[in-house]
Formats: C-alpha cells, sequence, structure tokens
C-alpha cells in the first residue's frame, strides 16, 4: 500500500487556519453560563454528561435559571453514535434552540456538535476535564452504539464558544489532566511530521498548514514541558496555580487548535491500532498517544536526545511509558505486529508521515520504542 493512496498531499500554495470563535477559561466561570449562552441565542439545549448532571446539576440550572434564557436540559446517553445523535438533533430541532450546549467529556461535547451543526444553531462547549484535544475542534468521533469507533466526522464548524471552568476541570482525578498531557505531547512531534511531508491539516478543505497553526503547536510543546510536572503536583494536590492553568490552555486550547492545524501522525495512527489490546477502552485516549509518540520518534528516527527528554517528562508527569505499562506483561512481537497491521489500514493518521512504511517497520517501532523506554527505566534505578 502506498502512501498516495490514502494521503492527500498538499500542493504547498495558500494556507488554512481554523480555531473556536472564542475561548474562556477561568475558574468558577460555570456560573456565568447563562451570560455566556445568551450571547448566541435565547434558546438553549444543554446536552450534560450524566455524571456531571449529578454533580453540577443545580448549579448548572442556576446559571442558566438567572437570565432571560429558555433552556432544555437532556441528559447524554453514553455514546456518540448516529442514534445518539439523532435523539439529541430531534430535542434540539422541536425546542427550536438557537444554541446546543454540550457539558462533559468528548463523546458528550462532540453529540452536542453533531446536533449544532445539523440544526444549524450556535455551539457552545464546556469540557469538565483536561483530557483531551476535542473540544475547540471542528471534529466530531463517531461511535458504534456498541462502542466500537466508527468514523470521525469533519463538520466544517468549530465551536463558537469553548467555556473551561479552570476549578472544575482540576478538581477531575489527576488521571484526565495527565492524560490530557499525553494527547498534547503529540502536537508538536505530529504537526512536525505533517509539514516536512507536505501534508494537508484538517481545516476546511484542508489546506497546507499556517505559520500560526505551526507557532500554535510548537507553543504546545513548550508550555507542556515547561510546566507540566508543576501542574500535576499541583493539581494532585487540589491546588489551582497558573501552572495548572496553563496545562489546561495547552491540553486544550494550544493541542486543539495545533492538531486542527497541522494533523495529526502515527502517534494517533498508532495509538488508535492499540485498540485490539484494550477492546473495553480501559485507557484514556492520551494515556495511549503519548506511547504512541515514543513510537513516532523511533519511526521517524529523531535523535535520542529527544527520546530521552520525551520519555523524561512522560515518566515525571506519570504517564504509561511501555507496553507493560498499557496492557500488562506478555505484549510481544506478535501483538506488535498486530497493532501495526491495524496501524497501516486505508486511511490511518500513521500515514501522514514522510517516507515509506511496512508492517515490518511500524512493528520495529513500536518493539524499540518499548525497549528503550525500558532500557531507560533500569537505568533510572541504578
Ligand atoms: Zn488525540
Amino acid at each position: 500500500m502506498g502512501q498516495t493512496a490514502v494521503v492527500e498531499r498538499t500542493s504547498g500554495q495558500g494556507r488554512g487556519f481554523g480555531s473556536p470563535g472564542k475561548y474562556i477559561q477561568r475558574a468558577g466561570e460555570l456560573d456565568r453560563l447563562g451570560e455566556h449562552v445568551l450571547g448566541y441565542g435565547s434558546r438553549a439545549l444543554v446536552l450534560v454528561d450524566p455524571f456531571i448532571l449529578s454533580k453540577f446539576g443545580a448549579r448548572i440550572t442556576e446559571a442558566l435559571t438567572n437570565h432571560d434564557l429558555e433552556f432544555e436540559t437532556l441528559q447524554f446517553g453514553g455514546e456518540c453514535s448516529a442514534p445518539e445523535i439523532e435523539r439529541i438533533t430531534a430535542a434540539a430541532r422541536k425546542f427550536q434552540a438557537h444554541v446546543v450546549v454540550g457539558i462533559g467529556g468528548g463523546k458528550t461535547m462532540d453529540t452536542a456538535k453533531c446536533a449544532a451543526v445539523d440544526i444549524g444553531a450556535y455551539m457552545v462547549i464546556v469540557p469538565t476535564t483536561a483530557s483531551t484535544d476535542a473540544p475547540c475542534s471542528a471534529i466530531a468521533v463517531r461511535y458504534t452504539p456498541e462502542g466500537q469507533l466508527d468514523t470521525g466526522l469533519f463538520l466544517g464548524r468549530n465551536p463558537d464558544l469553548v467555556l473551561v471552568d479552570s476549578a472544575v476541570v482540576a478538581a477531575a482525578p489527576i488521571r484526565y489532566l495527565v492524560a490530557g498531557m499525553g494527547d498534547a505531547l503529540s502536537t508538536w512531534p505530529e504537526a512536525r511530521a505533517n509539514y516536512e511531508a507536505r501534508l494537508d491539516n484538517f481545516v476546511g478543505a484542508r489546506y497546507p498548514a499556517s505559520a500560526a497553526g505551526l507557532g500554535i503547536a510548537k507553543l504546545c510543546h513548550q508550555v507542556l514541558l515547561r510546566d507540566g510536572i508543576a501542574a500535576r503536583l499541583a493539581a494532585e494536590q487540589g491546588l489551582l496555580t497558573p501552572a495548572v492553568e496553563n496545562i489546561v490552555e495547552a491540553n486544550t486550547l494550544l493541542s486543539g487548535v495545533g492538531f486542527e492545524n497541522c494533523g495529526v501522525s502515527a502517534a494517533h495512527g498508532i495509538s488508535d491500532a492499540f485498540a485490539v489490546l484494550d477492546p473495553d477502552h480501559k485507557l484514556l485516549h492520551g494515556e495511549k498517544v503519548g506511547f504512541g509518540v515514543l513510537c513516532l520518534l523511533v519511526l521517524e528516527g529523531r535523535d535520542s536526545a529527544e527520546f530521552y527528554e520525551t520519555w523524561r517528562f512522560m515518566r515525571d508527569v506519570g504517564l504509561p511509558t511501555r507496553l507493560d505499562d498499557l496492557f500488562g506483561p506478555g505484549v510481544g512481537p506478535k501483538e506488535a505486529r498486530l497493532i501495526a497491521s491495524a496501524a497501516l489500514g486505508d486511511g490511518a493518521s500513521t500515514w501522514r508521515i514522510s517516507g515509506p512504511l511496512t508492517v515490518d517497520g511500524v512493528t520495529a517501532a513500536i518493539l524499540a520504542a518499548d525497549r528503550q523506554s525500558d532500557a531507560l527505566h533500569k537505568l533510572e534505578r541504578t
């Protein structure tokens, strides 16, 4: 299978840049939700994750009730699937919503995005963890009702507002913030892979990355390396510091705008393929993507100093760095080959890299990333 069969290369002409219309991040901002929503219309359909509804339902209702706003709250059904999207779209249409608000995790947000696009309403997204870079993008990931990955949907519109209450996000279990760093860690190496391969980004009809997009991807990396450890140490004590705010921004805004404007690559392609070993999705997206970054660096033949810097960061913030850490013992060459084959399916992000790719090569990169990481662990103990 040749790369050109699955990846469109750019002409190198023009630029495309996309981002949410507005991004607001501050502690306590959830209490101003009504005020924010009213800027887009007076009728809002509000889709809320069940856990968030039980924890913050009263607060959300109060925040919306204090204003000249008609709203209807719906509990998210658990999967961003075609029937769930249809259910929410139908409810939003019946309510004649001007705005669809999605409050919760990635699947809740994506369902709200799809419904807003389907009825031509404004889109307000309120992530309650900083675990992925999904909130800012014009992309939704659809699953089957059983929870299997179905397809990525390019919606053509970014959220009009992404509203992050830093206090809510910082109070979520630390695993989410750390996983978000794993996802954000892929943004720059994958942007660079796409840039070097002269590939189009994910903006609109696909354009070459802009300097702004590349700059944001690079800045995402700098902020992670600068503030990641301090943010983890503070957030696990429930402390909201500037380092935590910086990492919430890096995980949510910089990573989201960065990947959409520059493209993803083999860190996502390989980690998507980990589903063959993690059918129940026990691992968070960013936990898998972090290890995918190590694989990407090996696959591209980056120098060992960069591998070490990346590994050290992952270790310090608490991201898994070996196959054992992710899947437990017993993952060897046979399993790595299974992952590699799945990672090279038609249209997989793994192809978004310069140079030829083979199942052998990707298998070797996965195993070598694991071995190098394990060797560093052992050195650490001596
Ligand atoms: Zn991701």
